[in-house]
């Protein structure tokens, strides 16, 4: 696979650069099981140059920028294409610890060397762009033939315990086996997680859940270990609650099993894993009364802590909370459209996607369920377009305060409060008993008719 930049790259270095990383172990891996898409980034490393010759020979290809606070890494802009260079590093000891090393990039430092401290043996891999000729020095290649995620050095985890999740990603990623010695590693390591930086967890838990066909390889993977027990110890707790006659599998297997059945976007993946995350709390028996509200306020914690984006928080807290909706017959229009209003337009379609990942992941037959004739419902309803907001009612802010100067119920002049907001919210509950309300007559008189009420006067504030 050529890149558009290599050429320029090959110009301006010869056989001093090498492609490097996940591109060379994709190119690879296609080769010997077919699979692995095309790599986005694409790393290179030059071997045996100073910093400002690697510099002042990239400046003659395109914009170059240094990579953080970092002296080895180069990014090169060029052509709309972006790449890293980085010089072959290696590290150097400056104590006795394990955390106590310094990075370094020298000239005398060897591909070898490079490759050696990269987190995994199937990753250690380079290609000469001069020759095309694979660099392989620590075996990658039987790594990825044989499935397997190894490392090199015992210490690797304690060294970068954020390696302990890029493991957990490509085992799911690759459906690839971490070798023993590497599980053995990670176990004695699975508490040094607590380094990792919240926003780089988010960001393989990310990768692991967007990327792979089955997430739940990498997340027992996580488990088995005793690494989540350190970043959700919320979820770990599901492990061997068992549940009732509507499941084959305890909360954890059926959370694993809903999750690889869900759509591949992440919040409806993080849905997935968590909708059930309140269960070990709640269970009596066989019941798990209010789970979804207790699983809503985990979800949120385990979420923010974890520093996902706030909308990407409130649709899974939203999905969680409304997982346990009711589909039959028996529910009234009115309900339907007050179901609506509470999970919010936007997401009806995670929701019932979540639902029959759900059921998937019940481990049991389908069991006669209303669920696709609740959902075809729901479409044929939101196509008549029904007020289900304040912004639909036929009258506004505008009239409503009219009508409370009209009443005396504010001064002249009144611009807008609390007063306006209790009467819109008055009315959208009359419009959604019953829709054919929305007219702006209909709604002038029922809003006076409140205004004058005495559940009117008590919602006015009196401060
Ligand atoms: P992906 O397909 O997810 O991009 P990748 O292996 O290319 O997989 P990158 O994060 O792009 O992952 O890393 C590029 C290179 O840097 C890889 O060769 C990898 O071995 C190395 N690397 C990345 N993170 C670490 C780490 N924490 N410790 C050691 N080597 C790492
Ligand atoms: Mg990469």
């Amino acid at each position: 696979m050529k890149h558009p930049l290599d050429a320029g790259l090959l110009r301006a270095f010869g056989g001093a650069i090498y492609a490097a990383g996940g591109r060379v172990r994709d190119e690879e891996m296609a080769a010997i099981h077919g699979s692995g898409a095309e790599h986005k980034d694409v790393d290179y490393v030059v071997v045996g140059l100073p910093a400002e010759e690697v510099r002042a020979r990239l400046e003659r290809i395109g914009r170059v920028d240094l990579v953080g606070a970092s002296f080895a890494v180069f990014k090169l802009s060029a052509d709309e294409e972006t790449v890293d260079i980085s010089l072959a590093r290696r590290e150097r000891s400056t104590g006795a610890g394990h955390r106590d090393f310094e990075v370094e990039s020298a000239p005398d430092v060897t591909l070898e060397e490079d490759l050696g401290r990269r987190d995994f043996r199937m990753n250690m891999l380079a290609r000469s762009l001069e020759s095309g000729a694979l660099v392989d020095p620590y075996d990658g290649l039987e790594d990825i033939r044989a499935r397997r995620i190894d490392i090199l050095a015992e210490r690797s985890f304690e060294e970068d315990p954020l390696r302990m999740l890029r493991a957990a990603q490509f085992a799911a990623r690759f459906e690839f086996e971490p070798t023993p010695r590497t599980l053995a590693a990670m176990r004695a390591a699975a508490a040094l997680v607590a380094r990792v930086s919240p926003e780089r967890i988010a960001e393989e838990f990310a990768k692991l859940l967007t990327r792979a066909r089955r997430p739940s390889l990498g997340f027992e993977l996580l488990r088995e270990t005793g690494v989540l027990r350190y970043i959700w110890p919320e979820l770990v707790e599901a492990y061997g609650v068992d549940q009732n006659e509507w499941h084959a599998y305890d909360v954890w297997r059926h959370s694993l099993a809903t999750l690889d059945a869900a759509r591949g976007d992440i919040t409806d993946r993080l849905a997935a894993l968590l909708h059930d995350v309140g269960k070990p709390r709640t269970k009596a028996g066989e019941t798990f009364h209010r789970h979804e509200l207790v699983g809503e306020e985990l979800a949120r914690e385990m979420l923010v802590r974890l520093r996902f984006p706030g909308e990407i928080v409130d649709d899974v807290a939203a999905l969680v909370r409304n997982h346990m909706f009711q589909t039959g017959p028996e529910q009234t229009p009115a309900a339907v459209r007050r179901f609506l209003r509470r999970v919010g337009v936007q997401r009806i379609d995670r929701l019932f996607a979540l639902r029959a990942a759900d059921i998937v992941g019940s481990g049991l037959a389908k069991r006669g369920d209303h669920n696709e004739r609740f959902a075809e419902r729901v479409h044929a309803m939101l196509a008549e377009h029904p007020p289900l907001g304040v912004a639909d009612l036929a009258i506004g802010g505008r009239e409503v305060i009219a009508l409370l100067v009209q009443a005396r119920r504010v001064p002249a002049g009144y611009r807008g409060g609390p007063e306006v907001g209790g009467v819109l919210r008055y009315l959208l509950e009359q419009v959604t008993e019953e829709p054919d309300r929305n007219t702006p007559a209909v709604l002038t008189a029922l809003a006076a008719a409140f205004i004058d009420s005495p559940a009117s006067a008590a919602q006015t504030p009196t401060e």
